[in-house]
């Protein structure tokens, strides 16, 4: 692979696991030595170049299938190696200048790690038999647009999407008619709700998270409990909403691609749900470059956060496992998924939205957002492909608490930056910065509130949970509660 691919790793070439055949060993290699240089291919087994712009996804370090991740850097590079172009927005971009967008909202399957390595173009061979090849190479040299898609898509359809997937680009509403969960009614009934994350404790006492949770939980509709944030291990997200539900909050669970397998994935959910817990959201997850050290694996190759959700929708609503066992009791979800509006450009953003309302997002919440004016442009884009009646969208707010965390924000934080202007007025403020952060967070909501396509906030603490009901109320959300308006008559 040397001689094709740069030095540094990204993805690691892939081999195969068992002893093949003479035959297809030759093959393996013939393919891998024409489409390596020409495509970037890494011999993954499960090849996608039809559908990816003829660009090899697996060179991305996260190994992501269905998309680009939030960290693209304000350049287009990847926030892994910020030397590189982000792959997917070349992808993306070459995509959209043959006018084949549209492809891209096909959800792809996760690898079938049994054909890693190995040769796909026996697989394209013995498909164009199948269809008949004097009609394959008719089809590919007709005039007919949709004859070539036809007979294009009797082979490689067939080889892409396999039996155990079969992955399509259309919305697949849920079917239950009931709410799975009291956020989802809530946003259902039309409230304009309020979410905000509790920091799991670095311990196993629950005693602090406790507090923070009974200190949210009146101003609040659900808490997020972060999946090790920053690829940091603390106390996990299931045990932090088990915690919550004993204290009759809310719960969201968050659940990262990066600590996840297919078959976790699906135990999690189960056992998740048999706990009470409706409301889970799939994000991919910062990568463990910035995480702790020694650095962890930094291959997330499983499942990205697109499957992740087309295989919980799919249990929720075909009572199927991947593996195609049949379960008597589905569970009941709220299926949520992470965007970053600003991450690429609004059009190529909306695509991965898209993507994931489709596979079976049914809210989102955002990052973190220092510029609304310019969410207007990404809301403008999903209502231009008609999703946003199709998912319910909070907005992630953080209030500053000093000049360093703006900054800490600004350039180590993925997918988040910070305009110059709110920069200074945290430098300016010295001693008053929290307050003026604030401030700040106040102005925003505000800004924000009445944008079309928007049906709620979501607080993001950064370990500042005691703001949380001066947020809320200060900025009209919720009503505060008989003990709030207590303490502010001085009872
Ligand atoms: S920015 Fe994200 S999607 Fe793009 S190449 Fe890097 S890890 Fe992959």
């Amino acid at each position: 692979m040397s001689g094709i691919k740069p030095a540094r790793r990204w993805q690691p070439a892939f081999y195969p696991f068992k002893k093949e055949k003479f035959s297809r060993r030759v093959l393996a290699k013939t393919e891998l030595y024409i489409k390596g240089p020409l495509f970037g291919c890494l011999m993954c087994g499960n090849c996608l170049l039809q559908e990816t712009a003829f660009i090899c996804p697996m060179e991305c370090p996260k190994g992501m299938r269905n998309g680009p991740c939030g960290g693209i850097t304000p350049e287009k590079n990847c926030y892994i190696d910020e030397t590189r172009k982000c792959i997917w927005y070349t992808i993306y971009k070459r995509a959209l200048k043959t006018g084949r967008e549209e492809i891209l909202l096909e959800v792809l399957p996760p690898l079938d790690w049994d054909k890693v390595g190995t040769e796909t173009w026996g697989d394209v061979a013995r498909q164009i038999r199948k269809a008949g090849t004097r009609k394959f190479i008719g089809g590919i040299f007709s005039k007919d647009k949709l004859k070539k898609t036809e007979v294009w898509d009797s082979v490689f359809k067939t080889i892409r999407q396999p039996e155990w997937w079969h992955g399509d680009s259309d919305y697949h509403p849920a079917t239950a008619s009931e709410p799975a969960s009291d956020l989802e009614r809530r946003l259902h009934e039309g409230e304009f709700v309020v979410a905000t994350e509790v920091t799991p404790p670095l311990s196993a006492k629950t005693e602090k998270l406790i507090s923070d949770i009974e200190s949210v939980k009146p101003f609040v509709a659900a808490i997020n409990f972060t999946d090790s944030s920053s690829a940091r291990p603390k106390m996990s997200s299931i045990a932090c909403c088990t915690v919550a539900l004993a204290q009759k909050a809310e719960p969201i669970l968050q659940i990262t691609t990066r600590d996840t397998t297919r078959t976790g994935l699906q135990s999690t959910v189960i056992g998740a749900n048999a706990m009470g817990i409706r409301n889970i959201l799939c994000i991919t997850g910062d990568s463990a470059r910035i995480g702790s050290s020694p650095t962890s694996n930094m291959n997330l190759v499983d499942i990205d956060s697109v499957q992740m959700l087309w295989i919980m929708r799919k249990m929720r609503d075909d009572s199927v496992y991947l593996d195609g066992r049949k379960m008597k009791y589905p569970p009941k979800l709220f299926l949520g998924a992470a965007t970053s509006p600003f991450a690429s450009d609004p059009v190529l953003q909306a695509i991965k939205d898209h993507k994931k309302v489709n596979a079976g997002a049914q809210f989102f919440q955002t990052n973190l957002i220092y510029e609304p004016e310019r969410l207007d442009q990404w809301l403008e884009q999903l209502d231009k492909r008609n999703i946003l009646n199709k998912v319910y969208i909070l907005i992630g707010i953080a209030p500053l608490k000093s000049h360093k965390i703006a900054m800490y924000l600004h350039t180590k934080v993925p997918g988040v930056s910070l305009p110059e202007k709110i920069l200074k007025r945290m430098e300016k403020a010295g001693e008053s910065a929290p307050e003026e952060g604030i401030q700040i967070a106040l102005e925003m909501i505000d800004s924000i509130k009445h944008k079309k396509g928007v049906n709620g906030i979501h607080i993001m603490t950064l370990s500042w949970e005691s703001m949380v009901k001066r947020i809320v109320t200060e900025s009209g959300l919720c009503p505060p509660p008989d003990s709030y308006r207590d303490t502010l008559r001085g009872g």
